[in-house]
């Protein structure tokens, strides 16, 4: 049905629809499914993200490793204390994010979108838009089609493993989707979409995958706070009217490009970037 940003876009014109509305109907043909059934499931997903995006806000969640942990509830009681320097909604977003990046680094049940390792940035995106503009469930529901429609074509063009193309193809493909999402929660148009999702991967784009340990978790947790801070000013970027010089198609090959250019040690093998820091090493050992 589409394989390309410019497909969907001249989708959505010629049948005056929304991202999400051509999604929903690709999936319903791709998984055979009614309506109601794919619903079902989204709602599923919805609740698995509004869960690990709550839970560590107000309990510390430790990993096993004890590398990460704990944060979330420090960045949601900095929050309240009203005298944050990004404003509330920044940081009540870094929180959540943190909070799902917890969750996860613990085992926890989190939903991959479109890894583990960036579960935190979607549905923070979600949460903070909704909240900021008193949406509904339904308009999440919405959004979190439009962002599966971004991370399809960025999934069959380029790619969304941290391996292959360092973390700009996790972190920062989630940052796109979440910055579409947000714009079509919002009322943006199909162009708007495209150039937030744009501006979100442009922001990132070079970002290595440097896990500490080789465990998800540092500086993950930190990459999932700054993606979603990202999606949101990447789609106040497009809802004033700013257009990504390069379209969004482009973006994403350039992206790929750039991953297919890092060398292995910045991807995901922990030989590299923070990992391979004198600290990072000793982590590693268990000597610190
Ligand atoms: S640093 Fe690597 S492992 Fe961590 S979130 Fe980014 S891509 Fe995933």
């Amino acid at each position: 049905m589409f394989n390309k940003g410019t497909e969907l876009l001249n989708l959505c014109k010629k049948q005056n629809k929304k991202i999400y509305e051509i999604v929903i109907e690709k999936e319903m043909n791709d998984a055979n499914i009614s309506y109601e059934e794919l619903m079902d499931k989204m709602t599923l997903v919805l609740d698995t993200m509004i869960n690990s995006s709550n839970s560590a806000l107000d309990k510390e969640i430790i990993s096993i490793s004890r590398l990460t942990g704990g944060n979330a509830k420090k960045m949601e009681n900095y929050k309240n204390q009203n005298k944050t320097i990004s404003g509330d909604l920044i940081t009540s977003a870094m929180a959540r994010a943190l909070s799902t990046s917890e969750v996860n680094a613990s085992m926890g049940r989190i939903v991959a979108a479109p890894t583990a390792g960036a579960s935190g940035i979607l549905p923070s995106a979600l949460i903070t838009t909704k909240e900021r503009f008193n949406l509904s469930d339904e308009d999440m529901i919405h959004g979190l089609f439009t962002a599966a429609g971004i991370g399809e074509i960025v999934a069959k063009n380029a790619t969304i493993s941290g391996a292959e193309g360092g973390c700009q193809a996790e972190c920062g493909v989630a940052s796109s989707m979440a910055a579409a999402a947000i714009i079509e929660m919002v009322g943006g148009d199909v162009e708007a979409s495209l150039n937030a999702a744009s501006f979100a991967l442009i922001n990132i784009l070079g970002l290595v995958c440097d896990p500490v340990s080789g465990l998800v978790e540092f500086p993950c947790a930190l990459r999932n706070a700054s993606g979603v801070a990202n999606a949101l000013i990447s789609a106040d970027l497009a809802m004033a009217g700013i257009k990504s010089l390069i379209p969004f198609d482009e973006v994403v090959d350039a992206m790929y490009k750039v991953g297919k250019a890092m060398p292995e040690t910045l991807r995901e093998t922990a030989l590299g970037g923070v990992a391979a820091t004198p600290t990072g090493e000793k982590l590693k050992k268990g000597t610190l």
